[in-house]
């Protein structure tokens, strides 16, 4: 079924512990994400039936599963060792010129599960099967999921025991900054080499060595982190173990798009210090990716000079986030003009305007927009001079989505999965495939949560 060349597995053996998922008792299909097998050039009838293999209960031919090590700071403190707890990376689909990771979360235990259990309850997995895949249609670069299975088996969580489930994901790789930081940490240099060379060719060819590499991630960051930014998506959890090489949005676990817009919003329980706020999201980005020179300062001979080297490199991230960040909010705005953008967001966060309707109304019918705002004679005096300059309401229609996944209807989903009922978490996914445009269909989930129906705090 798949076509596997698994690159990773031909690293050291330091790098994973070569295991094979546990199997469960009684697998059930949730979903099977067909348009993303035909991309990948797999045959949805062949996958279809093969529930045992994203169950776990059956290794596919050519697999060459491994449980991978890595380490990261956890809200700024250092954790030496991490890696993957709940998740068995199968191996390396190869279709045309795309490599693709394929890995199961929720699989079981692996000598990096620490305290836990290695399972996965079927809400998360019900949660990143719909925001991966929304980000996805959104244009913003991501881990993708093709399946989801439950797994006839219950797991024990906070709530009391859950039915479980496992996610088949998709990932260009699972390279973090961690993968770098757990071989520097250990000061073995051959192993972080060796990780350098596999990651400049899995990621960035035309790189040249450690700052090359370095350079490329800083800019595929900068322009993610403006790309979530501009859609109002909290990531929740940007560890460095949770930020990929890639440039890839992983990791869905306490994230949320922010309903009513303000700069200090936090949905994750767990970020009582607001660390991972909308507004802080640039400044960990360049924080994590400091993490990462830091990491490969030993392959960079003499120490100071290396430090220097890097520091200058990493001085460009203001200037390369700076310019995304400009093109994400000239996009929605319809022009180029920062200051009027930021002013914008200022009126937005005075009311705590919905972000995703207002920019929208102002795309489809500006005077509408009107009605999002609390302070109305300030919106229309923007209003008018943004109207003499002349918006480009086209561009604006392509940045601005009809529809994002609201975290009330990601929970009302999640609740319906939990008995037995897949019916609104099918709808949900088929509303935001095509998040552009305004239908009938998708009606219902442009309107923001009843004051009763708001999620304030998200749990991973
Ligand atoms: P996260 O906060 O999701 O990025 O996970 C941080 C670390 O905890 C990773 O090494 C995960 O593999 C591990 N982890 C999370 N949940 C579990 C679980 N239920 N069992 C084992 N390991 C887990
Ligand atoms: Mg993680
Ligand atoms: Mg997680």
């Amino acid at each position: 079924m798949f076509t596997f060349d698994n690159s990773y597995a031909r690293l050291p053996e330091r790098f994973y512990t070569r295991m094979e998922p546990s199997p469960v008792r009684a697998p059930g299909w949730v979903a099977l994400n067909e348009g993303l097998a035909r991309e990948l050039g797999l045959d949805p009838v062949e996958l279809r039936n093969s529930l045992d293999v994203f169950a776990g209960n059956a290794v596919p031919k050519g697999a060459a599963p491994l449980a991978q090590l890595y380490a990261g700071h956890q809200f700024g403190g250092w954790s030496p060792q991490l890696g993957d707890g709940r998740a068995i990376l199968l191996g390396e689909h190869v279709s045309g010129d795309r490599r693709v990771d394929v890995q199961l979360k929720g699989s079981g235990p692996t000598p990096y599960s620490r305290m836990g259990d290695g399972r996965s309850a079927l809400g998360p997995v019900i949660r990143e099967y719909v925001v991966s895949e929304a980000m996805h249609a959104l244009g913003v670069p991501t881990t993708r999921a093709l399946a989801a299975v439950t797994t006839g088996e219950t797991v024990l969580r906070q709530e009391g025991p859950m039915p479980g489930g496992i996610l088949t994901r998709i990932a260009s790789s699972h390279i973090r900054v961690g993968t770098f930081q757990v071989y520097a940490s250990r000061d073995d240099t051959d192993a972080l080499q060796a990780l350098l060379d596999h990651a400049i060719a899995r990621h960035a060819p035309e790189a040249e060595g450690q700052m090359g590499l370095l350079r490329h991630v800083m800019a595929a960051q900068a322009r993610l982190v403006a790309t979530w930014m501009g859609l109002g998506f909290i990531h929740g959890v940007m560890n460095t173990d949770n930020m990929t090489i890639s440039g890839e949005t992983i990791d869905f676990g306490p994230c949320a798009f922010m309903e009513s817009y303000h700069p200090d919003t936090v949905f994750s329980s767990i970020d009582t210090g607001g660390r991972y706020a909308w507004k802080n999201q640039p400044d960990i980005a360049i924080w994590n990716l400091a993490q990462l020179a830091t990491a490969l300062l030993p392959l960079m001979g003499e120490r100071a000079a290396a430090v220097d080297e890097a520091t200058e490199v990493l001085d460009g991230f203001r200037d390369l986030y700076a310019a995304e960040w400009t093109r994400v909010m000239a996009a929605k705005i319809g022009m180029d003009d920062m200051a009027l953008a930021m002013e914008l967001l200022d009126i937005m966060a005075e009311g705590q305007a919905d972000f995703t309707n207002t920019f929208r109304a102002l795309t489809d019918a500006p005077d509408t927009a009107r009605d999002q705002v609390l302070n109305r004679e300030r919106f229309d005096d923007w209003l008018a001079r943004w109207r003499e300059k002349g918006p480009d309401q086209a561009a604006m229609a392509r940045a601005n989505p009809v529809v994002i996944p609201r975290n009330h209807r990601v929970e009302e989903a999640i609740a319906a999965a939990y008995t037995g009922d897949y019916a609104p978490f099918h709808a949900l996914n088929a509303a935001l495939a095509d998040p552009w445009r305004a239908s009938d269909a998708n009606a219902s989930y442009r309107v923001p949560a009843a004051a009763h129906e708001r999620v304030m705090r998200t749990f991973c």
